[in-house]
C-alpha cells in the first residue's frame, strides 16, 4: 500500500478530531463502534460531520472496515497511525516535510524528513508485528493468548523505548543519534551522515576500530546494559576530517581522517541483569567479531570480552545505571515482557529464512508469504511506504494544509 503524505494537506480539523477519536477507542475495541467514534470526536456539527470525515479518512485508507464484523465500525489502519504521528511531529515543528525512504528495516521504515530550517532528520516508523509471527510457539502463544499481539501496540512499545535509550545514552555522551521527539510508533532523530559498517569494504586499521567497537560494548555493560543487536546494520561509521596539525611534519595538506562509529537501533537493549543476558552479551560480541573476521581478514588475539568480568563493572566510576531508564520512563514490566516477545519471536524468524543482516533488499519477502487466517498479523498490516511526490517539488512544502 502506498500512502501519499499529501492527503494530509487536504484533511480538516474535524477529519483529525475523527482520526483521533478512532485511534482513541482503538484501546478498548479492535473494532471502534461508529457510535462511539461519533462519541469520542465530540464535532460541534454532530454525527452527520462524523459520517463525512470518516468516509474522507476511510476513502484515503487511513482508517478500515473489517470485512463480516458483528457490528459497524472501523479500525486505523498503519495508514492513519501513521498521518496521527506525522501530524503530531508537525504540530509541534519538528517535522516540516517527508522526503525519501532510507532503509528499510524488518521492523521499520526509515525516512528522511526536513524541519522548517530545512535541516534533515531521520523519522524511524517502528512496524514491529509487519513480518507474521508464524513460529516460536511459546512466544506467539504468549502474545495471543494476552491479546498484546497486536501490531500498533507492540510498535508504540518499540518506539518508546527506542526513544527512552537513546535518550538516555546520548545524555550520557555515547555515540549515538541526538533524540529529537517521540510519538506513538515513531521517533525522530539526527540523521548521522555516515553508512553503515556493512557498507565498509576497507579501513585503514581495523584493530583499533575493533578495539573501538568493543570498547562501546563494555562501556555500555558498565552503564548496565547490553545493545543486543549489535551487527554491521546498526554501527553507522562516520568520517571526521580533522585538519592536520601545524606542528606536523609531513607537507601533505590531506586532513587526519578519525572514524567515528555511531550505534543505533535501541528496541532490543537488554538489562545486563536480564535472565539471559549473558547470551546477548556474548552474542553481540560474536557477532562483532565474525564480522571483523570476514570482512576485515581481522581476529583478535584477546579471547575476550567476557560477560563475567564486563558484569563486575557495572556501575563502576559511578557509571550511571541505564537499564533502569526505561522504567523511569513509564514503561511497565508487562509492556517490557510483551515487547520481547515479539521481538524474540521476530528474531526468530528471520532466523528461520536465513536472514542474519538488518535489512531486506526489499519488501518482496512479505509479500511471498501465504496467508494464514490464524496470523497475528493480517492483511491490514502491510507495509505502508510514505512517499511525497517529488516532481511537484513536495519535499518543499509542508505536510499539513491550514488546518494545524
Ligand atoms: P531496524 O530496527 O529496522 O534495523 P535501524 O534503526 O537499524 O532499523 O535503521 C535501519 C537502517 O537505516 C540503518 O541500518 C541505517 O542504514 C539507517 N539509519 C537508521 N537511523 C539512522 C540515522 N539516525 N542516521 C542515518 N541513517 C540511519
Ligand atoms: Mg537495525
Amino acid at each position: 500500500m502506498l500512502l501519499d503524505t499529501r492527503a494530509m494537506r487536504h484533511l480538516t480539523a474535524d477529519d483529525w478530531r475523527v482520526l483521533a477519536a478512532v485511534e482513541q477507542g482503538t484501546k478498548n475495541h479492535e473494532l471502534v463502534p461508529t457510535p462511539l467514534i461519533e462519541k469520542l470526536s465530540r464535532l460541534k456539527g454532530g454525527a452527520s460531520g462524523v459520517h463525512r470525515s470518516i468516509s474522507t479518512l476511510a476513502k484515503n485508507g487511513l482508517i478500515g472496515r473489517t470485512k463480516d464484523a458483528k457490528y459497524d465500525g472501523y479500525r486505523l489502519t498503519y495508514g492513519g497511525l501513521d498521518y496521527l504521528a506525522l501530524h503530531t511531529h508537525s504540530s509541534k515543528k519538528h517535522i516540516y516535510s517527508v522526503g525519501s525512504r532510507i532503509g528499510v528495516g524488518k521492523e521499520s521504515d526509515i525516512m528522511i524528513v526536513a524541519d522548517s530550517t530545512g535541516a534533515q532528520l531521520v523519522l524511524k516508523i517502528h512496524r514491529l508485528g509487519r513480518i507474521s509471527f508464524r513460529t516460536v510457539k511459546t512466544n506467539r502463544d504468549y502474545l495471543r493468548k494476552n491479546k498484546t499481539g497486536s501490531w500498533q501496540y507492540l510498535s508504540r512499545l518499540a518506539a518508546t523505548k527506542e526513544f527512552a535509550f537513546l535518550s538516555a545514552l546520548h545524555a550520557e555522551g555515547f555515540p549515538v543519534p541526538a533524540p529529537i521527539a517521540h510519538s506513538r510508533h515513531t521517533i525522530v532523530m539526527a540523521l548521522v551522515d555516515a553508512p553503515p559498517l556493512r557498507q565498509i569494504a576497507s579501513v585503514p586499521d581495523p584493530a583499533a576500530l575493533y578495539a573501538e567497537l568493543v570498547g562501546l560494548v563494555l562501556r555500555l555493560a558498565r552503564h548496565g546494559l547490553i545493545h543486543g543487536d549489535f551487527n554491521e546494520f546498526n554501527v553507522l561509521l562516520r568520517e571526521d576530517k580533522t585538519p592536520p596539525a601545524a606542528s606536523e611534519e609531513d607537507d601533505e595538506d590531506e586532513p587526519a581522517v578519525t572514524l567515528t562509529p555511531v550505534l543505533i537501533d535501541f528496541p532490543q537493549m537488554v538489562s545486563m541483569d536480564h535472565a539471559n543476558a549473558e547470551m546477548y552479551f556474548d552474542r553481540d560480541v560474536a557477532c562483532l567479531k565474525t564480522f571483523f573476521s570476514r570482512r576485515f581478514r581481522f581476529v583478535p588475539t584477546d579471547p575476550g570480552p567476557f560477560f563475567a568480568d564486563a558484569k563486575k563493572t557495572v556501575g563502576r566510576d559511578g557509571a550511571r545505571r541505564l537499564d533502569a531508564a526505561l522504567e523511569a520512563s513509564g514503561f511497565t514490566k508487562k509492556m517490557a515482557k510483551d515487547l520481547e516477545a515479539a521481538i524474540r519471536t521476530q528474531e526468530a524468524e528471520a532466523a528461520e529464512r536465513g536472514d542474519v543482516g538488518g535489512e531486506e533488499e526489499d519488501g518482496s519477502d512479505y509479500e511471498d508469504e501465504e496467508e494464514d487466517e490464524e496470523d497475528i498479523v493480517e492483511k491490514q498490516h502491510e507495509p505502508v511506504v510514505i512517499v511525497v511526490g517529488g516532481d511537484k517539488g513536495s519535499s518543499t512544502s509542508g505536510l499539513l494544509g491550514n488546518e494545524q
